[in-house]
C-alpha cells in the first residue's frame, strides 16, 4: 500500500510517502519514498493549507510521477474522550475534530485544514485520522483521573488525555525490540523531549501514566511551554486582569525555554551554557530537573522501569542534556557511559548510551511517528474491504 502522510501546523505542513510493508525491512526509515516539510504558511508565497499541498502535489509529481495513494493518513493531536482508535474521516469525525479545537488551539484547527485541503484535492481518497491520543487510552484511572468534581469531569471530559502517541508508540516497540524483551513484559519511562516534551511510564508494553494531560501543556518544561504550574498561579493573574486569550499566548508562545533563556532552540541554549550563560545555565537546570523529577516518579508508575528511553530533537541530539538528566537520577542507579552518550549524536538507528553497571539500560531511540500514522491508515483502510 501505498500511505501519504500529512502532519499541518500552524505554519508547517510536513508529509512523506511510505510504501508498506517495505521492501526489505528494518531501519526505522524503511519503505520511504519522498519526504519534506512546506514552510511559512501564511508568510509567503503559500497562503493556506490548501496552497501548501498543491506545492506538496506538485514536488511529489516531479520525484514520483504518477504514483497513486491508497490512502492518506493525518496526525490529529487531539482525540478528546470519543475516538478510542484511529479513524476514517468522514463530515462527523471532521466535526469532532473542529470541537476539539479549545483544547489543542495550536495543533487542531491546522490539522483540521490539512484535512480539507486533502479531501477537497483527492475527493474518494480514504483519508484517516491518526490521534496522539489514542495510545494513552489504556491509562488507569487513578493516573488519567483529576481530582475535581464529577459534573465537571463528565460535562467537560475533564481528564489526563496525554499525546505525542505515535511517537511512544514507536519507540516502545523498537527499545522493546533492540533489548530482546517480549512487549507485553517491556517496561520502561520514555522521554520524548523536543520543542514539546513529554514522559511517559511503560508497563507491559502500554501507556500508564503521561505527563501531558487535558491538553498538551502539563507536564515538561518545553520549547515555549511552561509545563507544570500551579494552578493558583494562573488564578492570581486573572486576578490581575489576564484574560483567557492572552493566557493562551503566555502559556503556548512565551514560556518555557524561551521565557528562561530568551530562545527555545536547546542547541544555542547547550552552546550559551557553555560559554558560561548563567540564564542559559538556569534553564537547563530547571528543564533537566524537572525531567528527571518525572523519570522518577514514572519509576513507581511502571513499577521499576527495566529502561530508559530519549527520543525526538533534544533526546536524540543532545548529549549535555541528557547527561544534566541522567546525572540526577544516580539513586536509581542509572549511570551513562559518556563516550557512548557524546558519540549518540543524532543516531540512525537506536543505541545503548547508559554505562555497563548501571541499574538499567538507557537508550537513544530515533522516533518515527510516521511508520505508526501509515501502519495505522493501511489498518483503518484495510479494514473497510
Ligand atoms: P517538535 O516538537 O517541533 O517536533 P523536534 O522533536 O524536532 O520538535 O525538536 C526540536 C528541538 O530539538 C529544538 O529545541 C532543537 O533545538 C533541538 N535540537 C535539534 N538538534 C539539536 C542538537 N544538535 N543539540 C541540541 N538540541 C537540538
Amino acid at each position: 500500500m501505498l500511505i501519504l502522510i500529512v502532519n499541518s501546523g500552524s505554519s508547517s505542513l510536513k508529509y512523506q510517502v511510505r510504501r508498506l510493508p517495505p521492501a526489505g525491512s528494518g531501519g526505522t526509515s524503511a519503505g520511504v519514498l519522498a519526504e519534506g516539510t512546506i514552510e511559512q504558511i501564511g508568510e509567503g508565497d503559500v497562503r493556506d493549507h490548501g496552497q501548501a499541498l498543491d506545492a506538496m502535489a506538485e514536488r511529489l509529481e516531479a520525484s514520483l510521477g504518477g504514483a497513486e495513494f491508497d490512502a492518506v493518513g493525518h496526525r490529529v493531536v487531539h482525540g478528546g474522550g470519543r475516538f478510542k482508535t484511529h479513524r476514517l474521516i468522514d463530515e462527523d469525525v471532521l466535526q469532532a475534530i473542529d470541537d476539539l479545537a479549545p483544547l489543542a488551539p495550536l495543533h487542531n484547527p491546522p490539522n483540521a485544514e490539512g484535512i480539507r485541503a486533502a479531501a477537497r484535492k483527492w475527493p474518494g481518497l480514504p483519508q484517516v485520522a491518526v490521534f496522539d491520543t489514542v495510545f494513552h487510552g489504556t491509562l488507569p484511572e487513578h493516573a488519567w483521573r483529576y481530582a475535581v468534581p464529577d459534573e465537571l469531569q463528565e460535562k467537560y471530559g475533564l481528564r489526563r488525555y496525554g499525546f505525542h502517541g505515535s511517537s511512544f508508540e514507536f519507540v516502545t516497540r523498537e527499545a522493546a525490540r533492540v533489548l530482546g524483551t517480549p512487549l507485553e513484559k517491556f517496561d520502561a519511562v520514555i522521554a520524548h523531549v523536543g520543542n514539546g516534551a513529554s514522559a511517559t511510564a511503560i508497563s507491559g508494553g502500554r501507556s500508564v501514566d503521561t505527563s501531558m494531560g487535558f491538553t498538551p501543556l502539563e507536564g515538561l518544561v518545553m520549547g515555549t511551554r511552561p509545563g507544570d504550574l500551579d494552578p493558583g498561579l494562573l488564578l492570581f493573574l486573572q486576578g490581575e486582569g489576564y484574560g483567557a486569550g492572552r493566557l493562551q499566548e503566555l502559556l503556548n508562545r512565551e514560556s518555557g525555554l524561551k521565557a528562561l533563556a530568551g530562545s527555545n532552540d536547546m542547541r544555542g541554549i547547550v552552546k550559551a551554557a557553555g560559554e558560561g550563560s548563567g540564564r542559559a545555565r538556569m534553564a537547563l537546570a530547571v528543564a533537566s530537573y524537572r525531567l528527571a523529577k518525572y523519570i522518577g516518579a514514572y519509576h513507581v508508575a511502571c513499577g521499576g522501569a527495566g529502561a530508559l528511553v530519549f527520543t525526538a530533537g533534544v533526546g536524540e541530539h543532545s548529549a549535555q542534556f541528557r547527561a544534566l538528566t541522567a546525572d540526577r537520577l544516580g539513586m536509581l542507579g542509572i549511570r551513562l557511559d559518556a563516550a557512548a552518550n557524546t558519540a549518540a549524536d543524532d543516531p540512525q538507528e537506536a543505541c545503548t548510551i547508559s554505562a555497563a553497571d548501571s541499574a538499567v539500560p538507557v537508550l537513544v531511540v530515533p522516533t518515527d511517528e510516521e511508520l505508526v500514522i501509515a501502519e495505522a491508515t493501511a489498518a483503518v483502510v484495510s479494514a473497510l474491504h
